[in-house]
């Protein structure tokens, strides 16, 4: 019998995984994608010896990556090494006072213990609640494809969700256990990986800070793009057909179905078409009798930030640097303003350094040092080289002070990246990097549907729909649509 064909719309991580998916369970699947590699927000780029990923530089969650691999008989290491980070990363609150995060729980305690009498007790009792929604959050409600209410009608789900602080906001939350400036900064790091500030962010997402401390956060040697290359070896091994360079412009339409994708390189008909390219710009691919949500939705959207990064190659080691580095020494609050309240570009930045080369010699030329700086900014800025050159000179200066050595005059390398290259590379909606934040409005069946309400075979998966934004979500989503995508078409 002839396999039904599914097309896939991008080569990140939600496209790969959704077409590995579907190819494991029978279907000829093509994923079309409009860059040169695969990997989507995490490509990778090579220049004079350095290897920069270009997105994600965290890998939490092993488990959720173990079993992805798992899940067709493979495993992580079948395609890269994972080293623990210890420190797990450096968060420096001031010039002198710099708090590193060490993997290890006891030594975890103590530093809690020293910074505030009876945070360590109070750490436990925190991360025994955080480990049940971990479990819960980890294990069932981001596997829920919310498409309709129902599904969270359970006695269980409802006793679940209260156990689970899905209505509380983690900011008072984390408060009934901490009161220190300092341990509370440490605590709530982990929820801007979720793209909204803690008042905004459910309590339920405590489950971040287990993540982090308990299961730690690891590094796979090489660089993070292994991650997508070893799923790309894994698609193809399952026979999934990868074009790139093929640009989706638009659609064919029949009897309420999608039957067609147009792209750069041809017309490719489908049985069924998952889209895991920005959620908004398929919209507008799709015009508007058949997309989901008007543009006055897409603007009431809260967007998770964008970013203004820099990928530097600088020809020395630089002294007191770790793998990932959180300059957490300027008045959030006010960052924080300028980026959801009153979108400006930000007057005194919090950022973020990373340098892989301080644990993979294999990403920067002998003596060298490869460095990843990432501002978060709001998204639908006017985005200009001046604005990024002022940014660039502010953070030289406070990095040049921090290390205690001159770094300009060692760059061999620069690359700039913001708004208008995520619109470029991406079509991002508003430039944005991660997608739409995780707030109370914005979670599971309350997130933009996966499933097309005028045509019964087209999908959307990745960060703009559920689970949300990140790469262990993103894996997840994949997954939950292919299961959709099945019970279509099987
Ligand atoms: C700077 C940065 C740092 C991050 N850091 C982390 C981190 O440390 N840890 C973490 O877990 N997450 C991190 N994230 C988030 C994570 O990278 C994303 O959530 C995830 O990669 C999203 O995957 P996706 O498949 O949903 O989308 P994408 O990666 O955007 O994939 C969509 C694909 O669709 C393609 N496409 C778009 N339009 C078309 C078209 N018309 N035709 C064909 N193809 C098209 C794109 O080229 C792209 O390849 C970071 C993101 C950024 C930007």
């Amino acid at each position: 019998m002839k396999k039904k064909k599914v097309i896939v719309i991008g080569a990140g991580f939600s496209g790969l995984s959704t077409a590995t998916e579907l190819a494991d369970k029978g279907y000829e699947v093509m994923i079309v994608e409009k860059n040169e590699q695969a990997g989507g927000r995490a490509r990778v780029f090579k220049e004079q010896g350095f290897t920069f990923d270009m997105g994600p530089s965290w890998y939490w969650m092993p488990d959720i990556f173990d079993n992805y691999f798992a899940r067709f008989g493979k495993k992580t290491s079948d395609y890269y090494t994972l080293k623990r980070l210890d420190p797990s990363y450096s968060v420096i609150l001031s010039d002198t006072e710099v708090v590193d995060m060490p993997a290890d729980y006891d030594a975890l305690r103590n530093l809690f213990e020293s910074i505030e009498p009876g945070a360590a007790n109070a750490l436990d009792r925190f991360l025994e609640q955080a480990a049940y929604k971990y479990k819960v959050g980890i294990q069932e409600f981001v596997w829920k494809p919310s498409v309709k209410i129902t599904e969270f009608l359970s006695l269980r789900i409802l006793v679940d969700a209260l156990r689970m602080d899905v209505f509380s906001s983690f900011y008072s939350h984390v408060r009934k256990f901490f009161k220190s400036d300092t341990l509370l900064k440490l605590m709530e790091f982990p929820i801007l990986f979720l793209g909204a500030i803690s008042q905004n962010t459910p309590a339920m997402y405590s489950l971040m800070n287990y993540a982090e401390i308990k299961l730690g956060t690891w590094y796979p040697m090489g660089g993070m793009h292994l991650i997508v290359k070893g799923m790309v070896d894994l698609a193809l091994s399952k026979g999934v057909q990868i074009e790139y360079h093929a640009e989706v412009s638009g659609f064919a339409f029949e009897g309420g179905k999608v039957k067609g994708v147009k792209t750069s390189k041809g017309v490719f008909e489908a049985d069924a078409v998952v889209a895991s390219a920005d959620y908004h710009h398929v919209e507008t691919l799709l015009g508007e009798a058949h997309r989901n949500y008007d543009e006055a939705y897409w603007d009431k959207r809260v967007m998770a930030p964008s970013s203004l990064l820099f990928y530097l190659g600088i020809n020395k080691r630089l002294p007191r640097l770790k793998h990932h580095n959180l300059f957490f020494d300027r008045d959030f609050s006010i960052h924080s303003h300028e980026i959801y309240t009153d979108p400006s570009w930000p007057s005194d930045p919090l950022f973020y350094a990373s340098a892989p080369s301080v644990t993979d010699p294999s990403v920067a030329p002998d003596g060298c040092e490869n460095l990843f700086l990432l501002i978060p900014v709001a998204p639908n800025l006017e985005d200009t080289e001046a604005v990024r050159e002022q940014y660039f000179e502010q953070l030289m200066d406070r990095l040049e002070l921090y290390c205690g050595v001159s770094i300009r005059d060692a760059i061999v390398y620069k690359r700039s990246y913001a708004h208008q290259d995520f619109i470029g590379d991406y079509h991002a909606f508003k430039g944005n990097a991660y997608g739409l934040a995780n707030t109370l409005m914005q979670t599971a069946i309350l997130k933009p549907s996966l499933k097309n309400r005028h045509l019964k075979n087209m999908f959307y998966t990745g960060q703009l729909t559920v689970p949300g934004p990140g790469v262990p979500p993103s894996l997840i989503s994949g997954i939950v649509v292919a299961k959709e995508v099945d019970k279509l078409l099987k």
